[in-house]
């Protein structure tokens, strides 16, 4: 049957020829953060095309950097991402966890075992394995919150700058929770990077903190109890729009429509004064004209704040940003407990704190390349503290959880007919890849780490036995604590289940275009 002709000018790849080709795409893809998982992971030097580099330990980083064509590569990377978002960390466990299962179902294929069978078993074995988590997640208590946010942060980094920065982030994230509300918002967290000095000398402050000085060193430097007012523009006199020409005969004239601008610019001022507005904030200008009328009236004035500081802003103080002061309504304008302008290291700062709370992270780095790792430790220790504080479950780290998810997974195959049955070994078996990546990058034995493991784990009937990567033996988890938050094992689970399963349903791969080359696989013997 000859091809539709639509389909003339598209490669195409079917079958199980295609399905061969995406497996390896994504292994391949796996194969390239692989070094990088655990305390013992090594860092990747990336350079973009106009020769920038970032070392960075990060599996979403890298991943997000590389420029991806293949599509199911893309599929990799977009569940990377997607967990980076859901739960921050666990993002290159969620890409080799994906790998190992496609590798595994490969194998199932070649034994004549039809990927949709597969499917089916993988999405058993998944609901089956989230099940099994909640049994094996424990309350954290205060005392492990520390070691939950330090284990997110294994292998960036020194020992003291992830003691800091799982202190500030847990700090900080306390710091703007909301009672009334079980969702902890981190957006409400403002995090400066400053390079000079050490990541030790980080230091948080309750509060928005933003590198603005007020407009006038005559104004009020602290108000306490107050109301600010947000504009999403400035106020400034209108300059001569379009095509309108201004025939001025008299020279009074202009002079009379610049007096005209003033009045209107006052008496916008007067409307805050009469609002109880004595914080202004805009996204665009303040004439220096009407700068003078505002100290007059004792109001404190920023000028350029950034549309993101602005909706952070309107979040801790509950206000609503407004297009200008005439549009603006009483209620518009928030509530402040202070506002104060202060100096840093010989830089001006402005700080608000406000009842919907507010924290700021000052981050030190020496040189720019720390800097920007320091950034992403402190977003996946803030990611883990917020979700730390939110529900507070947390499981063991190390390969543990996912050796006694497997132990439990095969004793559920066993309840299940044949092919399913393989299909939820070899999800088993593929859960059980971390552990083995661990001891790998560690330079430990990786088959007998993992089988040390899941013996200790059997014979104390214990899910916390996991790998100890600094003795290469089977260990406590609870006891050398290393622990993370149940969230992020699960969105890990939930994440490589669904890629590896929308890869194993295609069939029938149409490229357009005709020069995109599938990443060189890892493995010769597929
Ligand atoms: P991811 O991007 O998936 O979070 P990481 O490089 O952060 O990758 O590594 C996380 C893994 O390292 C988790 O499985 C965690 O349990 C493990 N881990 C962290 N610290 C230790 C440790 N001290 N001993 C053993 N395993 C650890
Ligand atoms: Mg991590």
């Amino acid at each position: 049957m000859s091809e539709a002709p639509i389909l003339r000018d598209t490669a195409r790849s079917k079958g199980r020829d295609a399905l061969q080709k995406n497996i390896q795409a994504a292994l391949a893809l796996a194969e390239a953060i692989r070094s990088t998982l655990g305390p013992k992971g090594l860092d990747k030097l990336l350079i973009d095309d106009d020769g920038r580099t970032l070392v960075t330990n990060d599996g979403v980083t890298v991943l997000e950097t590389a420029k991806v064509e293949h599509p199911v590569a893309k599929m990799m990377i977009n569940a990377s991402s997607a967990q980076d978002r859901v739960a921050k960390d666990g993002t290159t466990s969620t890409v080799i966890l994906a790998g190992e299962m496609l590798q595994n179902a490969w194998q199932l294929i070649l034994q004549g075992i039809h990927p949709s069978t597969i499917a089916r078993g993988f999405r058993k074995a998944e609901q089956y394995a989230l099940k099994s988590l909640e049994e094996i997640s424990l309350q954290a208590s205060d005392a492990m919150q520390k070691t939950v946010v330090k284990t997110s942060l294994a292998g960036k980094g020194h020992s003291s700058m992830q003691e800091t920065i799982a202190d500030i982030s847990l700090r900080a994230v306390k710091m703007i929770i909301d009672e009334n509300v079980e969702i902890i918002d981190p957006t409400k967290i403002k995090l400066i990077s400053q390079t000079g000095g050490r990541v030790e000398e980080s230091s948080l402050i309750q509060g928005l903190m933003l590198p603005k000085k007020r407009i006038s060193s005559q104004m009020v430097k602290e108000i306490a109890d107050g109301k600010i007012l947000l504009i999403d523009g400035g106020l400034e006199q209108r300059g001569v729009k379009g095509d309108l020409k201004l025939n001025v005969t008299d020279t009074g004239v202009l002079d009379s429509f610049r007096q005209q601008e003033r009045i209107m610019l006052k008496s916008q001022v007067d409307k805050l004064v009469k609002n109880g507005v004595n914080v202004l904030a805009c996204k665009e200008g303040i004439d220096d004209d009407i700068r003078d009328y505002l100290v007059k009236n004792g109001i404190q004035a920023f000028r350029r704040v950034s549309r993101s500081d602005l909706n952070m802003l309107a979040r801790a103080c509950s206000a609503t940003l407004v297009n200008s002061i005439n549009s603006s309504r009483s209620e518009d304008a928030g509530d402040f407990k202070s506002s104060r302008n202060i100096s840093l290291d010989g830089k001006d700062f402005w700080v608000v704190e406000a009842i919907g709370k507010a924290a700021t992270i000052i981050a030190k780095g020496s040189t720019v390349d720390i800097i920007g790792e320091v950034e992403r430790c402190f977003d996946d220790s803030l990611g883990v503290s917020v979700q730390l504080l939110e529900n507070g479950q947390i499981v063991c780290g190390g390969g543990a959880s996912y050796v006694a998810l497997a132990r439990r997974l095969r004793r559920y195959a066993e309840t299940m007919p044949g092919r399913e049955q393989l299909a939820v070994e070899a999800y088993a078996d593929a859960i059980e890849v971390i552990i083995r990546v661990l001891a790998e990058n560690a330079g430990i034995d990786p088959i007998s780490s993992l089988i040390d493991v899941v013996a200790e784990q059997t014979n104390l009937n214990s899910d916390s036995i996991g790998i100890n990567l600094t003795t290469g033996k089977p260990d406590d988890m609870l006891e050398i604590g290393v622990l993370e938050p149940k969230g992020i094992i699960k969105q890990a689970l939930i994440g490589a289940t669904e890629v590896s399963i929308s890869i194993l349903r295609i069939d029938d791969v149409l490229w357009a275009k005709q020069d995109i080359e599938a990443p060189v696989p890892p493995q010769s013997d597929m």
